[in-house]
């Protein structure tokens, strides 16, 4: 599709920050979000919430770190993500340092319930050391006491005031790696915030209606707060905050996107894991082939090129179809199944083939059509997998270690 944003008002200048590989601000694509509802302590379910999320549109996902299960999730979660994680953080200083230390991308800090000077100086600090950047997260339902009195309520102007007090603190120990949202359930409180934030800061703003609710109100309202601010250049990256599967959120928000011509239109969506210590392939180059083979054949299914056949068809169970590497072979599987193995040399050329049968004659007949013994090899490469590589590929017992260190510490 012809990107025709330059009819909208132009994008107003941000400095440009990167969420691991995402960037967002300047002249970065607006990106979407989304965040997951699973316990994060739950690594196998967060994963499969997350591919289902990135399938479907989402850019950067959003964990919640409120305990240190949730840190230690984190520890194997990152280097498993095809996305960027940001941990959100509320009251707790020590979950925010444990976030760090499981490896995300970035945190989310809400000024309204993380209140010390010196906590937020010491998070910003070690941000700053990392090179992780900061989401100076504002809600109006959560606002800080004092600003709250002191403007009389949680007015757009208050909603800002907070936001500027904690660049403040930012500022002092020289962090500035840093994106804002000014969120409010309120539509209209919510677009007079974000104008006002983007006069006053020059920093990538994230928008959103929070606690918009259920569909389809809630898809209502935050489209008329974010396609609002969007058309008047107002925005870096967005959240739809849905009272409903969270796929949903990056669904609308990858169309939202897609209508106002802020993102191209996909037809076939490939997504691939970021592979970690137990890829046994490159990934890269597999999904550069994938996409490079399958990009003109104009299929509208999601295909998914996975590193390992240990995690990969359970991690994007959510695609129509993947092929996942393992001990020199490829296992392709749909939804999940696995349908057939074949040596590593044919992986693109059957992952194409199968695609177009699949789009041809439909999940259900390529799923009786499978080979009966697949599953079974599958699961011998996978038993000789884990015996040669361990529980712990990525080494995340080095990194939960860190992480109780740290949370027995305070
Ligand atoms: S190599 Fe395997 S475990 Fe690692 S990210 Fe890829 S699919 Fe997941």
């Amino acid at each position: 599709m012809e990107i025709v944003s330059n009819l909208l008002t132009p994008r107003r200048p941000t400095r440009q920050i990167s969420v691991g590989s995402v960037k967002v601000g300047g002249d970065a694509p607006v990106s979407v979000q989304s965040m997951t509802t699973t316990k994060t302590a739950d690594v196998t379910g967060t994963l499969e919430q997350i591919y289902a999320l990135a399938a479907a549109g989402a850019d950067i996902v959003r964990c919640t770190c409120n305990e240190q299960a949730a840190a230690e999730g984190l520890a194997q979660i990152v280097p498993r993500s095809p996305v960027p994680i940001v941990a959100d953080i509320h009251f707790h200083v020590e979950m925010a340092l444990a976030a760090l230390e499981a490896g995300v991308h970035g945190l989310r800090l809400n000024p309204g319930n993380l209140r010390k000077p010196s906590e937020i100086k010491l998070v910003a600090s070690e941000c700053k050391d990392r090179g992780v950047p900061i989401r100076i997260g504002v809600n109006a339902g959560s606002l800080h006491p004092e600003i709250y009195e002191r403007f009389g309520g949680a007015t757009p102007e208050a909603l800002v005031e907070s936001a500027r007090q904690e660049l403040a603190y930012f500022d002092e120990v020289g962090f500035s790696d840093v994106k804002i949202s000014v969120k409010a359930s309120s539509v209209a409180t919510m677009i007079a915030a974000y104008r006002l934030a983007s006069e006053t800061f020059d920093h990538p703003l994230h928008l959103g209606v929070t606690e918009a609710g259920p569909l389809p109100g809630g898809l209502i309202k935050g489209t008329a707060g974010i396609a609002t601010l969007l058309a008047e250049g107002i925005g870096d990256t967005i959240r739809y905050s849905l009272t409903a599967d969270p796929v949903e959120e990056a669904k609308a928000g990858r169309q939202l996107l897609e209508s106002l011509g802020l993102r191209e239109r996909k037809g076939l969506d490939l997504i691939a894991c970021p592979s970690c210590g137990r890829a046994e392939v490159d990934v890269i180059a597999v999904a550069s082939a994938a996409q490079a083979a399958l990009q003109d054949r104009n299929l509208p299914i999601q295909v998914a090129v996975m590193g390992c056949v240990v995690n990969g068809p359970g991690e994007a169970r959510h695609a129509d179809l993947g092929i996942a590497a393992g001990k020199r072979r490829g296992h392709l599987f749909i939804r999940g199944q696995i349908v057939r193995v074949v040596p590593e040399d044919e992986m693109v050329a059957a992952l194409v083939e199968e695609a177009e049968k699949l789009v041809a004659e439909g999940v259900e007949a390529r799923l009786a059509a499978r080979d009966v013994s697949a599953e079974k090899e599958a699961e011998a490469d996978r038993a000789a997998l884990l015996d040669a590589k361990g529980l712990d590929a990525n080494h995340a017992t080095e990194r939960i270690e860190k992480i109780r260190r740290r949370t027995e510490g305070h």
